[in-house]
């Protein structure tokens, strides 16, 4: 049964808070478990239903929760430097680039207590980086052009799913109007 869940070419589902808000993505064997249990309800189905020898289900591709949920700041998702590089457009925030190696950088350095938190980080070329050593942005003379914050959920939807389907982009605003697939 397992298996021809993977079958398809399609198998990320779209997960919306009760507000309609995009969450993430799950599998298909996610969704209808959610959906079996009553958590959540389809929004967006694939005309083909998934078919085992026996019986045949729908293809969820948008489902909703049926309960808002919150997404406190302090179970934000864990920072990585790709989600981090795409938060910032895979430049450096510091002088622009998009060419050299990136890094991570801490604004308010490690050493002097700065956190590892998204408001704490930023994209910086490895040149930046060196030049910022283990300085703040005043003695090291630099500048941030706006201050870091958490990146949006539809950030991590797109780094879950890089092709878009187009029957998701409605709703995920503008990333999904400008990422979406064919
Ligand atoms: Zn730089």
């Amino acid at each position: 049964m397992s298996r021809w869940y993977f079958q398809g070419q399609v198998q990320q589902v779209l997960v919306l808070n009760a507000s309609y808000e995009p969450l993430n993505v799950c599998t298909v064997r996610r969704a209808h478990v959610l959906l079996y249990k009553g958590k959540a309800e389809v929004v967006e189905q694939l005309d083909q239903p998934l078919r085992s020898a026996t019986s045949s289900f729908i293809w969820p591709h948008v489902i909703r929760l049926v309960h808002y949920v919150r997404v406190p700041r302090a179970i934000q998702r864990k920072i990585s430097r790709r989600a981090l590089f795409a938060r910032d457009g895979w430049r450096c925030v510091y002088c622009g680039t998009t060419s050299g190696r990136l890094t991570l950088d801490h604004v308010v350095p490690r050493s002097k207590g700065g956190e590892s938190i998204w408001e704490n980080v930023v994209t910086a070329c490895a040149p930046c980086n060196l030049r910022k050593g283990d300085r703040s942005l005043e003695q090291a003379g630099m500048d941030l052009p706006h201050p870091p914050r958490p990146p949006q959920p539809v950030l991590f939807i797109k780094l879950a799913a890089p092709r878009i389907p187009q029957r998701w982009t409605p709703y995920l605003g503008d990333l999904g109007a400008a990422t979406a697939a064919a």
